[in-house]
C-alpha cells in the first residue's frame, strides 16, 4: 500500500463545492457533459502528440470514452485513454480552480451575489458557464479519478475526494495510458443510474465529440431475469456460433431478431454518439436539430443561432464549411485577449479549434468550422499563414458570409435586422480596418435617420434612391442619443428642404465617418447605369462666411458651385449684441453670428467650415479617455443665432435698451451650456443648476439682479459653475472669459 498525500483545496474551490453540492439546480445532467468534453480535450491533446510525433505511453491504443453504468453499487464511471495526469497535474488541475469555466463561475457567482439581496446565487449561470470538473459534486457523494499519464513509464494515481475539503492521492495500479472517474452516486440521483438517460444526455451534449463514446451497462438481475436469460442464451446458441465465421449473417440476425439486441450490443457495442459529421451529409439530410447541435458542439454555447451557411467548395480548392450567426454577442468578444476563428478540421479531425486566419478580425461573432483535406495534418501556425490555400479559403469564406448577409438583407429585411441589431457594430468596424472588403461591407451597413420612422432604418442605397432632387450630398449628424438629436437645430434647414439626414451616435460613427469621405454606387439601370459618388457632409458647419467683415480669411476662394445665399445685412443692434455674446462666452466659442441655417430654433453651436468635424472631435475625446484618462475638451465652435427668432429678437432689444442688465450673461451663458447639452458635450451638467436657479428667480420676481449661488460661495479666484475647459489653444483671452463678479449685486439671501 502507498502513502497516501493528503491536500487541502484552495478556499475558492471550497466555495465552489458547497455551492455545487448544496444546488438544486435542474441540469445537474451537464456534469455528464463537463466530464466528456475532459476526456475529449485529453484525447485531442494526446492526438497533438501524435501529430508531433511525440514518444507516447501506449501509443496503439484506441481514442475511446467509456461510460460505465453500475446501478447496484451507485457507481458511473467514465475513462478515457487520453493524455492522463501525473501526480503534480493531479494537484493542480483538479485542486486549484486553473480550469477556465470554474474561474469565470466564481466570477459571475461573486456579480450574482452581490446583485441579488438575499446573497443568493442565479444558478442558471451553471448551464451558461459550465463548471468544469467540479459540477460532478452536484450528483457525487464521493469520486475517485484513476489515472496515468501519457510520459513513458509514469506511476499511475488514485485521486479521491468526498468535495466536502481535501482530496487523498495515493498510487494506484492501473495499466493503460489515460483516465477514468468513478462516480459515487448520491442514493436519490437515479436518472444517471441507468444507461438510457446516460446516452440521451450524451446525444444531446456531445454528439459531436470526434472519438467514439461507448456505454455499458452492468446489469444487475434479478432471479426472474437470470432465468429468462439462460434460456435466451441456450436459444441463441446457434446463431451465436454462426457468428464467430459469418459477419454479415450476424447483421441480418441483428435486423430482424428484436429480442436478441441487448445481447447482441454487449458483444459489438456501437458508440453513441454521431461520429459521421455534419458537414459529410447531404444538406437535405440534415435537420434544424442537427444544426442546432452542432452548433452547440462547434460554439461550446447552449443557446440558438440566427442564421446558418452551409458551404462546400469543390474544385481546385475544395473545403466544406458550416458558419453560424448566434442569436446573441458572445460574451468573449468584449474580451480582447479572447480568441477567435473557425475550427479547422482535415478529414473530419479538428487540427485548430479556434484558427484566426480563417476570418478578418470583424468577423469574429461568426462561429463554425472549415474541414479540408488540403490542409496537411501537422499545420502548424506559421505554416498556416504562409499557405495560400488558407489564404483563398477565407477570401472565399469572407466572400460568402458578406453574400449571405446581402442576400438576407434584400429578402429577409426582419431578420437582417435582427442580425444589424446585435452585430451592426462588427459591420462598421469592418469598413474601419478591412480595406478589401470596405466597399462590400457599407452597402450592409443601416443607420437610423430624420425621415426614418423611428422603430426602422435605413441602408444608403436607399438614402440615395429616396434623395431629394436638388440633392447631391449624404448628409449626417454625429451625436450621443437618437432622441435628442431627433430635436436638433441643426436638422431645421434640411427638414424644411426635404433632406433626409443620417443620425450617428455610437463611437464607432466617427471613426466610420473619418475613415469614409464617400459613397459610391450605381445609379439608373440598363444602359442608363452609371457610377455616381455621393460626399458624406456633416451638418453641424457654420456656412462659409462671405459677409461684408469677411475680412477674416483671404485667399480661400469659394467654390462656383456654391448656391450664393443672401449675406445678411446686419443691424448695428445685432452687430453689438454678437460682440457681446463673444465677450461674455469668451474662449468657449469661437465666434457669434447671426445664421439663415435655422429655422425654428434660436441657436446652435456649429463647427467653423472647413475645422474639425464633431466625428474627428469625438474620436479624439474617445481615444484621449481611453487612452489618457484625460478629461475630455469641451469643442470651440460658433454660436449662431436666427434672427428671425422672437428669443433672439427679444435678446437684442434687451441688450440695446440695457448692456448692463443682469438678465444678459445668465441667459447667454444657459444658451451656450443648452447647446452643449443637446449635442452631448457637457462635461458636468449639473454645475448649470444654480444658474437655472437664478434664471427661475429672475422670471418669477421680476428682477435683473438675482446672484448666481455658485458664484457667491465660490472662493474668490476661482468662481465655479462657469470653469473653461483648461487646456485651451494657444490664444488666451483670461480675463474677459470668466463672467464678472459684479454682475447682479446682493439681494435678499433669505434661503
Ligand atoms: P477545464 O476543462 O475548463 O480546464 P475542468 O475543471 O473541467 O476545467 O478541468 C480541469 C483540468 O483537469 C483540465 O484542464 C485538465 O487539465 C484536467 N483534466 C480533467 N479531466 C481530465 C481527463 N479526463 N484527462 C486528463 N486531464 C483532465
Ligand atoms: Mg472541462
Amino acid at each position: 500500500m502507498s502513502p497516501e498525500d493528503k491536500f487541502e483545496f484552495k478556499a475558492e474551490i471550497k466555495k465552489l463545492l458547497y455551492i455545487l453540492s448544496q444546488s438544486l439546480y435542474k441540469h445537474k445532467e451537464i456534469f455528464i457533459r463537463e466530464l466528456v468534453s475532459n476526456s475529449a480535450d485529453a484525447l485531442k491533446k494526446l492526438h497533438f502528440l501524435t501529430l508531433q510525433k511525440t514518444e507516447i505511453e501506449n501509443p496503439d491504443l484506441e481514442k475511446r470514452i467509456d461510460i460505465i453504468v453500475d446501478a447496484k453499487e451507485h457507481l458511473l464511471t467514465i475513462r478515457d485513454t487520453g493524455i492522463g495526469m501525473t501526480k503534480d497535474d493531479l494537484v493542480s488541475n483538479l485542486g486549484t480552480i486553473a480550469g477556465s469555466g470554474s474561474e469565470k463561475f466564481m466570477e459571475k457567482i461573486k456579480e450574482s451575489q452581490e446583485k441579488s439581496e438575499n446573497g443568493g446565487v442565479d444558478l442558471d449561470i451553471i448551464g451558461q458557464f459550465g463548471v468544469g470538473f467540479y459540477s460532478v459534486f452536484m450528483v457525487a457523494e464521493k469520486v475517485e479519478v484513476i489515472t496515468k499519464s501519457y510520459l513513458k513509464d509514469e506511476q499511475s494515481y488514485r485521486w479521491v475526494s468526498d468535495g466536502s475539503g481535501e482530496f487523498t492521492i495515493t498510487e494506484a495500479d492501473k495499466e493503460e495510458r489515460g483516465t477514468e472517474i468513478i462516480i459515487h452516486l448520491r442514493e436519490e440521483e437515479n436518472d444517471y443510474k441507468n444507461q438510457y438517460q446516460i446516452e440521451s444526455v450524451i446525444k444531446k451534449y456531445s454528439n459531436f465529440v470526434p472519438f467514439p463514446i461507448y456505454v455499458t451497462e452492468i446489469k444487475e438481475e434479478t432471479e426472474e431475469e437470470t432465468k429468462e436469460k439462460t434460456k435466451q442464451v441456450l436459444d441463441a446458441d446457434v446463431i451465436d456460433d454462426q457468428d464467430t465465421d459469418d459477419e454479415t449473417k450476424t447483421v441480418d440476425v441483428e435486423d430482424s431478431e428484436s429480442l436478441e439486441e441487448d445481447e447482441k450490443e454487449d458483444d459489438t457495442p456501437k458508440p453513441v454518439n454521431e461520429l459521421r459529421p455534419i458537414w459529410g451529409r447531404n444538406k437535405n439530410e440534415i435537420t434544424d436539430e442537427d444544426y442546432t447541435n452542432f452548433y452547440h458542439f462547434i460554439s461550446k454555447r447552449f443557446d440558438n443561432y440566427r442564421h446558418v451557411i452551409n458551404y462546400k467548395v469543390e474544385g481546385q480548392i475544395q473545403f466544406h464549411s458550416i458558419i453560424y450567426i448566434p442569436e446573441t454577442k458572445s460574451q468573449d468578444l468584449m474580451r480582447p485577449e479572447a480568441e477567435h476563428g473557425f475550427g479547422l478540421f482535415s478529414k473530419n479531425v479538428m487540427i485548430m479549434e479556434k484558427c484566426q486566419d480563417l476570418m478578418p478580425q470583424w468577423m469574429r461573432f461568426a462561429v463554425g468550422m472549415v474541414d479540408s483535406e488540403d490542409i496537411p495534418l501537422n499545420v502548424s501556425r506559421d505554416t498556416i499563414q504562409s499557405n495560400r490555400k488558407m489564404m483563398k479559403m477565407e477570401t472565399m469564406l469572407v466572400k460568402k458570409f458578406i453574400k449571405e448577409l446581402e442576400s438576407l438583407a434584400e429578402n429577409e429585411e426582419e431578420k437582417y435586422l435582427k442580425i444589424w441589431n446585435e452585430y451592426g457594430t462588427f459591420f462598421k468596424e469592418g469598413v474601419v480596418s478591412d480595406q478589401i472588403r470596405k466597399d462590400k461591407l457599407l452597402p450592409l451597413l443601416r443607420f437610423k435617420s430624420s425621415k426614418t420612422p423611428h422603430d426602422k432604418m435605413i441602408g444608403l442605397d436607399t438614402y440615395i434612391k429616396n434623395m431629394a432632387e436638388d440633392q447631391t450630398e449624404i448628409y449626417y449628424l454625429v451625436g450621443e442619443n437618437i432622441d435628442t438629436m431627433r430635436l436638433s437645430p441643426h436638422l431645421g434647414y434640411y427638414n424644411q428642404k426635404g433632406y433626409d439626414v443620417l443620425l450617428l451616435n455610437e463611437v464607432i460613427d466617427n471613426f466610420l465617418m473619418m475613415n469614409v469621405p464617400d459613397y459610391t454606387t450605381t445609379i439608373g439601370e440598363g444602359d442608363d447605369a452609371e457610377d455616381k459618388l455621393f460626399k458624406f457632409t456633416p451638418i453641424d458647419v457654420t456656412e462659409k462666411d462671405k459677409s461684408a467683415d469677411g475680412d477674416k480669411k483671404e485667399g480661400e476662394d469659394s467654390k462656383e458651385e456654391e448656391t450664393k445665399e443672401e449675406d445678411i445685412d446686419l443691424p448695428e443692434e445685432s452687430k453689438k449684441f454678437l460682440e457681446f455674446v463673444k465677450e461674455t462666452l469668451g474662449s468657449k466659442i469661437i465666434d457669434s453670428k447671426m445664421s439663415k441655417r435655422l429655422y425654428s430654433n434660436a441657436y446652435r453651436l456649429a463647427n467653423p467650415a472647413g475645422g474639425m468635424t464633431s466625428s474627428m472631435q469625438r474620436a479624439m475625446r474617445y481615444w484621449t479617455q481611453s487612452n489618457m484618462g484625460k478629461d475630455f475638451q469641451v469643442p470651440q465652435k460658433i454660436l449662431e443665432f436666427n434672427p428671425d427668432h422672437p428669443t433672439v429678437q427679444g435678446l437684442v432689444e434687451l441688450y440695446s435698451k440695457d448692456p448692463e442688465n443682469g438678465k444678459l450673461k445668465p441667459i447667454i451663458n444657459q444658451l451656450f451650456e443648452n447647446c452643449l447639452l443637446a449635442e452631448g458635450d457637457l462635461p458636468n451638467p449639473s454645475l448649470m443648476v444654480p444658474r437655472l436657479n437664478q434664471l427661475i428667480e429672475m422670471m418669477i420676481t421680476g428682477k435683473d439682479d438675482v446672484e448666481n449661488m455658485a458664484e457667491t460661495m465660490a472662493p474668490k479666484e476661482e468662481p465655479a459653475g462657469e470653469k473653461p475647459s483648461k487646456e485651451e489653444p494657444t490664444k488666451e483671452e483670461p480675463t474677459k472669459e470668466e463672467p464678472t463678479k459684479e454682475e447682479g449685486t446682493k439681494t435678499e439671501q433669505e434661503s
